[in-house]
Parts: structure tokens; C-alpha cells; sequence
């Protein structure tokens, strides 16, 4: 059985086999990313026995949703269970107009970000294409028909540029007018900071808005929280964000997850903006969201005011990231690949 949502699935060589007109797999497509078809009967333009036979080659699904939660904010989250069992989340954030959905790249992550929930286990495997295409399948099924997803993030478990080659194929698929049609600009990719990684993306795409999480402006500090920093270092992680920028042309941001106590003083806030200089950039200040069973606090409001004060004094763009889906786990590093208790029950709206 093919995965339909899989770009590489012989779709058209099929449709062509059974002796269906070239426009037809254009149809099918249509279907599922603008018409949100859940099976082949919901093709209902397609002939009966075209349906029948497509239904015999390829699935739509190799996800179940196992929970499905929602926040009074709006925030959805979905937690999947994948053809081998393993589960990821994903979630849709509802903010004014704008729809954004976060996606995870894989099972868990081997990173090790010291206040992330999604590494604790460490990585399991990468998410295949059709597998990252279907969250958004997925997620876009649970806006009424009038609304569409209009921002991406990868943002939920994983690190994306660690699993650049099935991300790829799956954002063309996002952006395409015939996929899911997002703007490239509207799609963020945040990635620990992986210089090879980010040039690769440079050199192969840069159209996409790229995000790095830095959370430390030393590589003590950084080393600390972020262990991989150990192995590139700060300077490594900023010059390649630098080149990043050259081949984009487009601000870039710098993630910046506030830990009380830990990277959040006044001389925190000063260390960051020496290391950021003159550079154009947003950061993107991420109070901490408390993860079960790890030690961190959340930055008091002074604090926290006080570093984003900094901050702007210094003519730096900052935005602080509100919390969304925290009562769900579906704020920022609270996605985790849980199993949830027998037998796996959806909480009421
Ligand atoms: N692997 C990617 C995506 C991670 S999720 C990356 O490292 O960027 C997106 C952001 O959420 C990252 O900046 C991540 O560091 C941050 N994050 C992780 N755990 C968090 C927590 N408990 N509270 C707030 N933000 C967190």
C-alpha cells in the first residue's frame, strides 16, 4: 500500500494504469488538501469503481489519533500513534486571524535541551514525508471549511534539520499552490543550531523563515542547557545563522527560552545583546513552560521585564512568545511522546 500523502507515491503512474485522463490525479489531490477528503468515498466526483480501486492501493492515513485535547485558548493538540507505534503530537494554535499549525520532524529528539520534554527519552527515529504531511492533513481537518492553515511551525518534537531530507519533500508540499498552498515566508523552521544543517538549507532553500535557538549568550551557560553546543560552539551556531541571512535576505530570529535563575539577569540580557551586535534580528523570548519532573522555574514577572527591557533599550526587535495549550501540555516543549493510560480516552470539548 502507497501513502497518498507521500509525494513519492506512484499516484499519476497509477491513475495512468488504469487508464485515467492526466487531469485526474490533479482531482484527487485537490481532495485531499483543499476538499480535506478523509477517504476515496468523500472523492465523490471520482467514478465509483476509480474510488475502489485507488482505495485497494493507497492509504490516506498511517496515523490514528489516540487523544485529542483542547484549551479554553483554542489550542488544539493532537497525539498520534504512527503505523509502528510510536507516538508524536502535533498542534493547532488559533491566534486572531491567523491559523499556525506545529509540527514535529521526529520521535523524540536526540538534542538534550536540559528543559525540553520532547528529548528526555532521547530519538527514536525520523518521521518519513507522508508522516510530516499528515499532521498537517490531520490538523487542517479540525478547521471548519472556510478557515485554512495559514502559518507553519516546525516547532514540535524533533530537530528539523536533523531530518532535512523528509522535511523538504514536505514543505514543498505545504507550500505548493496545489498542496496545501502556505507561503514560504509563513513557514518557520527552528532548529537548535546545527551550522551544517542551516547551510544546507541556505544553499538549497532559503525562502524559509529560520528560527535558532539560542537561549545562552555564552558557551558555558549554552553548553549547559543546550549540551550539542558543546560540539559547535555559539560563534560556529551565529556565523552560519550570518550566512543564512545573506542567502535569504530575511530577518532571522533567535529563540530565547527564559529560565528563572538561570539565563534570565540583567547581565544575561546584556551578554545577549553584545553577542547579537548590530545584526537585524527578532529575538524571541520564551518565558519557560513547566515540564513534569524537571527542576526548572519559571522567570518571575520582574525578571522577565526587566531582560526584555534590556533588550529593547538596545533598539533590539523582541517578542515574547505567549503561552498557548499549557493546561493541554502543548506549549512549547511540553510535546513528549507519552503513553497515555489504557484504554486511550478524548476528553470532552
Ligand atoms: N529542535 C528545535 C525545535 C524545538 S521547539 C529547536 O531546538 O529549535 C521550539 C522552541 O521551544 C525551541 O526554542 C525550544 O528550545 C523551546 N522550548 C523547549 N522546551 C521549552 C520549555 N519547557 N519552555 C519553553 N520553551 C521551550
Amino acid at each position: 500500500m502507497h501513502h497518498l500523502l507521500d509525494p513519492s507515491s506512484p499516484l499519476d503512474e497509477r491513475l495512468a494504469a488504469l487508464g485515467q485522463p492526466p487531469w485526474r490525479a490533479k482531482a484527487v489531490r485537490r481532495w485531499l488538501f483543499g476538499g480535506r477528503a478523509a477517504s476515496f468515498d468523500d472523492m465523490t466526483d471520482l467514478p465509483r469503481a476509480l474510488r475502489t480501486a485507488l482505495e485497494g492501493e493507497f492509504r490516506i492515513w498511517t496515523t490514528t489519533i489516540v487523544t485529542h485535547s483542547r484549551a479554553d485558548d483554542g489550542t488544539e493538540k493532537l497525539l498520534l500513534a504512527l503505523h509502528d507505534g510510536q507516538r508524536i503530537e502535533c498542534v493547532l494554535l488559533r491566534d486572531q486571524e491567523r491559523r499556525t499549525v506545529c509540527i514535529s520532524s521526529q520521535v523524540g529528539c536526540a538534542m538534550g535541551c536540559v528543559f525540553c520534554a520532547s528529548g528526555i527519552d532521547g530519538v527514536v527515529r525520523n518521521l518519513t514525508t507522508g508522516e510530516i504531511l499528515e499532521q498537517l492533513a490531520r490538523l487542517a481537518r479540525l478547521l471548519p471549511p472556510h478557515e485554512r492553515i495559514s502559518h507553519v511551525v516546525v516547532m514540535g518534537m524533533g530537530e528539523p534539520l536533523a531530518n532535512l531530507d523528509r522535511l523538504l519533500p514536505a514543505l514543498a508540499v505545504a507550500q505548493d499552490p496545489e498542496g496545501f498552498g502556505i507561503s514560504q515566508r509563513r513557514i518557520t523552521i527552528s532548529t537548535v543550531g546545527l551550522p551544517q544543517g542551516i547551510d544546507r538549507l541556505a544553499a538549497e532553500n532559503p525562502g524559509y523563515h529560520l528560527a535558532v535557538s539560542l537561549h545562552a549568550a555564552n558557551d558555558d551557560l549554552r553548553t549547559r542547557l543546550v549540551p550539542v553546543n558543546k560540539a559547535i560552539g555559539l560563534e560556529a551556531v551565529i556565523d552560519a545563522a550570518d550566512r543564512y541571512w545573506e542567502a535569504s535576505g530575511r530577518r532571522l530570529t533567535f529563540e530565547y527560552v527564559l529560565l528563572g535563575g538561570i539565563n534570565d539577569s540583567a547581565g544575561d540580557a546584556r551578554e545577549l545583546v553584545r553577542l547579537l551586535g548590530r545584526r537585524a534580528v527578532l529575538v524571541n523570548v520564551i518565558p519557560y513552560n513547566a515540564v513534569a519532573g524537571l527542576p526548572w522555574q519559571e522567570p518571575s514577572a520582574a525578571s522577565r521585564d526587566r531582560f526584555i527591557d534590556l533588550l529593547r533599550a538596545s533598539g533590539m526587535n523582541v517578542q515574547v512568545r505567549r503561552r498557548k495549550g499549557a493546561r493541554i501540555d502543548a506549549a512549547c516543549g511540553q510535546l513528549r511522546r507519552i503513553t497515555p493510560p489504557a484504554p486511550a480516552a478524548s476528553p470532552p470539548a
